[in-house]
């Protein structure tokens, strides 16, 4: 097994047994021809923006913030790919973000998220571009792109980062190993590096509307897929997914039934935070799935995570450590999750949040 803290090298398995580490892959000669790249230009940071419904989402202009820094140590540009069905203003706003290229890949076939049609997209776009780097959020949809993309174009992908920076001209990534209990430094053999970064792990500079990208439109051109979007099913109103959110509010098994969630609802509420839950939370059926932290739900990445009635087990943790503070109101002062919290407070879940909650609505003229 591989020491905590030790630089893995990321390249395609194989051909890590055969190199020494450091050791150069050379020209990329190697790239398949169905990708149709002969090279790339050094320097130059590609990111997949995300939209919904026409707007860029706003992990995706934290990725665009970071590609820009990137591709500045670098000495590169940094381009932005938006996929999708009339997606040409989200990439227009990319430039408000320092973004030197945006291209638009619009098609019917791309108007649903599918994992292959948007595959087909990206690869048609990126031997256009060149990159050294390409990043994508570690959302579900860049979860399930990026892989596909970096395995056909033979690239080293890191993926769920929390850090990026260009050392010695390449690309280097800090992500969590061990359900998060380590951190661990990636630097890649190949010449093409790829990376997935957590949401809300940088800062999203203010857009500047006097910044302007140049904006390529590209009609998709790829194959009819072998699955298709049935039915989308939309979350709830004003609600940002727990991956995206600033805030989550997160009851326990502790709440004792749906009926009881509402405590939670209602700081969640005047917070405008997410609701979030532990997994005996979910399975007592108090709440749906989506709504999950820890190693079977979602990683969430929020600025304040607060835990009501939740004992911390290591599986909840691995979902939310990152947090930026993490509060625990639990009524076991033993309880595992105040190691974790930088605030804490002891005692009854159900005197404690409508407190809070009124507060709030005070303090915020709710
Ligand atoms: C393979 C595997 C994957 C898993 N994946 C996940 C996962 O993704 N997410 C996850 O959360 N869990 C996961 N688990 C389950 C995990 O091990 C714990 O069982 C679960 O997180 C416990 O949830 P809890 O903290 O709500 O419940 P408990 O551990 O029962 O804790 C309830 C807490 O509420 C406190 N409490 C009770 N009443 C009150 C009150 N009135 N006011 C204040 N505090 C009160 C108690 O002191 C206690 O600390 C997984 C387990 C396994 C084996």
């Amino acid at each position: 097994m591989r020491g905590i803290g030790e630089i893995v090298e990321r390249g395609s398995e194989g051909d890590l047994e055969k190199r020494h580490p450091g050791e150069s892959r050379g020209p990329v000669d190697w790239i398949p021809a169905s990708a149709g790249m002969t090279n790339i230009k050094m320097g130059n940071v590609l990111f997949i923006a995300e939209v919904e419904e026409g707007k860029l989402k706003g992990y995706s202009k934290e990725l665009a913030c970071k590609a820009v820094e990137l591709a500045s140590q670098a000495g590169g540009e940094a381009h932005g790919i938006v996929i999708g069905k009339n997606v040409a203003a989200a990439a227009e706003e990319l430039g408000q973000f320092g973004v030197a290229k945006a291209t638009a890949v619009e098609g019917e076939a791309l108007a649903e998220f599918i994992g292959e049609a948007y595959t087909q997209a990206l690869l048609e776009a990126v031997p256009a571009l060149k990159p050294q780097v390409v990043l994508a959020s570690a959302s579900g949809s860049g979860k399930d792109i990026l892989p596909r993309v970096a395995f056909k174009l033979k690239a080293g992908l890191a993926t769920d980062c929390i850090d990026l920076k260009i050392e010695n001209g390449k690309l280097k990534a800090r992500r969590p190993i061990f359900a998060g209990k380590a951190l661990v430094d990636v630097t890649f053999l190949s010449d093409i590096q790829m990376a997935t970064a957590r949401p809300n792990s940088f800062a999203t500079k203010q857009a500047d509307a006097s910044k302007k990208a140049s904006v390529n439109k590209v009609a998709a051109n790829v194959a009819p897929s072998k699955v298709k979007v049935k039915e989308v099913k939309e979350a709830e109103k004003g609600m940002k997914d727990l991956t995206e959110a600033d805030v989550i509010v997160a009851g326990g098994r502790a709440l004792g039934s749906s009926e009881n969630f509402k405590v939670v609802k209602e700081l969640a509420d005047v917070l405008g935070a997410t609701v979030g839950a532990s997994r005996a939370a979910v399975d007592a059926g108090y709440i749906s799935h989506d709504h999950q932290v820890g190693q079977t739900g979602k990683t969430v990445n929020p600025k304040l995570y607060i835990a009501c009635g939740i004992s911390g087990a290591i599986q909840h943790l691995a979902g939310m450590r990152t947090a930026k503070v993490i509060v625990a109101i639990n009524k076991d002062p033993e309880a595992p999750i105040f190691s974790k919290a930088d605030y804490g407070v002891v005692g009854d879940l159900f005197t404690i949040l409508p407190i809070l909650t009124r507060n709030f609505k005070e303090l915020l003229g709710k």
